[in-house]
């Protein structure tokens, strides 16, 4: 296993240890239903519970106020949904380098009153601010919202989320940010960030895969998309994912501890990868966040790159997870104002604090050998 690197902690991130063991009762003996009157009942409630205010804690929001869903593309479909819900003859502002999970959300309004306006990044990947008001000021309509996420899963940049927040408000609209990338790697404070909803995953933070939330600020309440029983006060029908929800939290606490060690040697990490790559010819396409480093190769082929790589046990990726099993240009790095041709010749390596010196030493000299 250990021979094998894996630089794609963007993709997914593997279940920490200490997130299984703090999971693993709620998977055997205390399998009982929240909702349950009974001690099985109570003693589960109880651990959501306290799982709900641990991770409130961390974001700064109130723990009524987090949806549990099924990830992040389920809070950010009930987020686009929340804010065009009831909406009359109105515009809806999107970054052009949102997930799929949002900009595929956001086509399948088919509410034609509803006017998406896509806002592009600069080249350097994080949105402007100027640019989300010169689109509102531009269009005639009032403001639904606006959903702009806070670190791109392609490059790391990281936008100013609580500039555009001010800037949807002062036009009465509602503002979500998908966080899902953020979260668990740099610090969030919902509460100052100013946003009415945010999204965030536990399986990009060491916790497990199918578990999320929708963050709300108490005015903008979630429209369910699951209809059925009263759990997350009616928000979110469903038995609660008890044990992934308890992973969650555990896997969130850890990576709050470490945060400030782990930055450290992951920008470390990056240093000595960039460092290593820019002889090759490597040019970096923007950036932010501390694991996520795009690179393209003039004239490469970043998928023929990606390929390679994995015949050197080395997993890397061509473009977000979602895509990189089709062939397809990156939507990301397009918006981006990349040409076709740069944006096939890129490589996402994505790092994690589980990475070491020699295995950066490793990818780059396969990458010496295959560029
Ligand atoms: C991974 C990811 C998602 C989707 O989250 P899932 O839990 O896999 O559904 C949404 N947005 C961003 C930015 C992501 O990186």
């Amino acid at each position: 296993m250990k021979d094998r690197i894996y630089t794609d902690h963007a993709a997914t991130t593997f279940l920490s240890p200490v997130a299984l063991e703090a999971m693993m009762p709620y998977l055997t003996d205390k399998f009982g239903n929240p909702s349950s009157l009974h001690s099985f009942g109570e003693e589960a409630s109880k651990a959501v519970y306290k799982a709900r205010t641990e991770i409130a804690d961390i974001f700064c929001c109130e723990p009524e106020n987090i949806v549990f869903t099924s990830g992040g593309s389920e809070a950010d479909n009930q987020a686009i949904k929340t804010i065009v819900s009831g909406r009359r003859s109105s515009v809806l502002l999107i970054s052009a380098a949102e997930h799929h999970a949002v900009l595929n959300s956001a086509n399948s309004i088919t509410d034609s009153k509803i006017e998406i306006i896509p806002i592009s990044p600069c080249k350097s990947g994080y949105i402007d601010p100027e640019s989300v008001s010169i689109a509102i000021e531009r269009t005639e309509k009032s403001v639904c919202g606006g959903s702009f996420m806070l670190a791109n899963n392609e490059t790391g940049a990281i936008s100013d989320i609580c500039k555009i927040s001010e800037i949807i408000h002062e036009y009465g609209g509602i503002i979500h940010t998908d966080a899902v990338q953020a979260a668990g790697h740099i610090l969030i404070d919902f509460k100052k960030l100013g946003v009415d909803l945010m999204s965030v995953s536990a399986h990009k933070f060491h916790g497990p895969k199918g578990i999320g939330a929708l963050i709300h600020n108490g005015c903008s309440i979630p429209r369910s998309l699951i209809h059925g029983g009263s759990q997350e006060r009616g928000l979110r029908a469903g038995t609660e994912n008890v044990a992934s929800i308890i992973g969650m939290a555990a896997a969130l606490s850890e990576s709050a501890k470490n945060m400030e060690r782990d930055t450290a040697h992951i920008f470390h990490l990056k240093d000595m990868l960039i460092s290593g790559l820019l002889p090759l010819g490597a040019i970096v396409n923007g950036g932010g966040l501390p694991g996520i480093l795009s690179v393209r190769f003039p004239n490469g082929d970043g998928e023929a790159l990606v390929r390679s790589l994995d015949l050197f046990g080395i997993a890397a990726s061509a473009g977000a997870a979602c895509n990189s099993k089709e062939v397809g240009t990156s939507h990301v790095l397009l918006s981006m104002g990349l040409t076709h041709d740069e944006a096939a010749a890129t490589v996402r390596f994505s790092l994690d604090a589980s990475n070491t010196d020699d295995e950066i030493r490793r990818i780059i000299t396969v990458m010496s050998e295959l560029v």
